[in-house]
């Protein structure tokens, strides 16, 4: 069967990119199955993109924030409609499994709902002037056309993250998705169209970083930018947003750890790490990447974790009995190869694992077993470095107090997590991790939509997606004041001595 054509969405209008050229979009669990052809888009269709967003800003702007919210209501019941349909298109170009593409679409539903319920309060608030007869006020106001640039690792719930509290404030958008996941970010926005989105408020050009990210970023008339992913990407993004004093929310990278003292509950610990670190086979944000545990308990943990690792079940993630599904593509599936054989030159030991599947019907994905590395030194690479893959790297410490300070040495500052039963403690970590988040007796991974979402440091620039903080990021505060007194009155002047 030929493999599906999709377009950019520019001013609601389904276009082809104007050079015309395409990629074709794997499954990387099999890359003989092309999931479908997307335009690999340029400067030109941005440009055309931005003109539509600008264009459906100066009417959408205007339309009550409470009708804006209908739509998203809308498009959250045709969406829970679709949950099936869309989560198997998740794993088909996406590759993890089933359950977990299920919740991104699942995630992106409770973003609609959400977000939605803004559209009744955007809340600004009134205050008394310092003079009399006069009234003093902040309300929030859209900031105009807002980019967006997403990751591959969950491409429904990370732009839904954007996207929704942008247009329930009045803006209007223009996303790049990842290149190895354009079609979940199709079908949320087809969603959203498909609800009564008016055209032109959301913009969709498909294409590469430096093509369509970089131009998007640069475009004058773009006065918002939030972007996921890697650190490095995210820096580049930020400078050249600061050029054009831009508002830019940076979302990057982690090294996330989860500590356990001695006196965790050992079967929920292993539990909470097997998810932690081999969920989306490792490709979180918030994968836990370390294990950092007080000695007496290390080897009896690395070891149960070991055994249970080996017998997680790897393939394609369309087969409801798969764990741990493929990485997303060879450069990604390369670099956890590299970080295997950079653990062992460093001196530390492969418990489990270590190696990249290549044959008995894996020859045609991008898979990597669970691997767990132990006697790992906390200087070493593979215990400060993002890897993306699932590869745990287990430190022993000596001491809660250690254990914090081995968590906070990395240059990341994410989501982290504890497994104790000493509330003391637990709330000294709640107190002393230098992260975004923090788990007590949970793991690294399970971020609720109504919380805030980012971390420290590397991680971020202070902003947060996920609950009402994003409000912030997509609207601009205004003061007004209205003076009833029929007079000229002075602030700081007319003190009234
Ligand atoms: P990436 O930085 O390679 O790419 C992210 C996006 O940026 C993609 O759409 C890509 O096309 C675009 N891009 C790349 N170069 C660009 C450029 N020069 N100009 C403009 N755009 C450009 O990251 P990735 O591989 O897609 O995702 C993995 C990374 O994302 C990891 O580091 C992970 O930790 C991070 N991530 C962070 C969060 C978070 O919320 N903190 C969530 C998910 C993923």
């Amino acid at each position: 069967m030929a493999a599906k054509v999709f377009q950019n969405l520019i001013g609601g209008e389904w276009v082809d990119s104007r050079s015309g050229r395409t990629h074709e979009n794997h499954n990387p669990a099999d890359t003989r199955d092309v999931v479908g052809i997307f335009p690999h888009s340029d400067s030109r269709d941005v440009d055309d993109a931005v003109s539509a967003a600008k264009q459906a800003f100066a009417k959408w702007r205007l339309v009550p924030a409470p009708r804006r919210a209908e739509v998203l209501y809308r498009a959250a019941r045709l969406l829970e409609e679709r949950k099936e349909e869309y989560a198997r298109d998740m794993t088909r170009e996406m590759g993890k499994v089933l359950k977990e593409t299920r919740g991104d679409v699942q995630e992106a539903i409770d973003t609609f709902y959400f977000m939605a319920g803004e559209g009744r309060r955007l809340y600004g608030f009134t205050t008394p002037s310092e003079l009399p007869n006069k009234s003093a006020m902040a309300i929030r106001m859209p900031v105009g056309v807002c980019g967006m640039i997403t990751p591959w690792n969950f491409p429904m719930a990370i732009p839904s993250w954007k996207l929704l509290p942008a247009i329930v404030c009045g803006n209007t958008c223009v996303i790049k998705p990842a290149e190895d996941t354009p079609l979940s970010t199709l079908n949320l926005v087809r969603t959203l169209m498909d609800a009564g989105l008016p055209k032109g408020v959301i913009n969709i050009v498909f294409g590469s970083g430096p093509d369509v990210g970089t131009p998007i970023v640069r475009h004058p008339d773009v006065r918002a930018i939030s972007f996921t992913g890697s650190s490095e990407v995210g820096r580049i993004i930020g400078t050249m947003s600061a050029e054009q004093y831009k508002p830019c929310s940076l979302e990057m990278g982690g090294k996330n750890a989860l500590i356990v003292l001695d006196d965790a509950n050992l079967d929920l610990t292993v539990d909470g790490i097997l998810w932690g670190a081999f969920g989306t086979t490792g490709q979180r944000c918030t994968a836990a990447s370390r294990v950092i545990a007080t000695k007496p308990i290390y080897r009896q943990l690395a070891e149960k974790v070991a055994a249970r690792a080996k017998s997680l079940k790897i393939g394609s993630g369309l087969d409801e009995s798969v764990e741990v599904g493929p990485q997303i593509n060879q450069s990604q599936v390369e670099t956890t190869e590299k970080y295997v054989a950079v653990g062992k030159a460093e001196g530390a030991k492969v418990l489990v694992g270590g190696s990249r599947l290549k044959s008995g019907g894996y020859e045609h994905g991008f898979f990597h077993e669970p691997t767990v590395f132990v006697d790992v030194d906390n200087q070493m690479r593979i215990a400060q470095e993002e890897i993306f893959g699932p590869v745990l790297s287990m430190v022993a410490c000596d001491s809660f107090d250690q254990a914090i300070d081995y968590s906070n040495s990395v240059v990341y500052g994410l989501s982290t997590a504890i497994y104790t039963r000493d509330v003391n403690k637990a709330y000294r970590a709640m107190r002393d991790l230098h992260a975004g988040i923090t788990y007590v007796n949970a793991p690294t991974i399970g971020a609720e939509v109504h919380l805030p979402f980012g971390g420290v440091k590397s991680t971020g620039n202070g902003h947060r997606e996920g609950g009402i903080g994003a409000i912030d990021f997509y609207t601009q505060w205004k003061a007004v004041y209205v003076d009833y007194s029929d007079r000229l009155q002075r602030a700081q002047i007319d003190t009234g001595e």
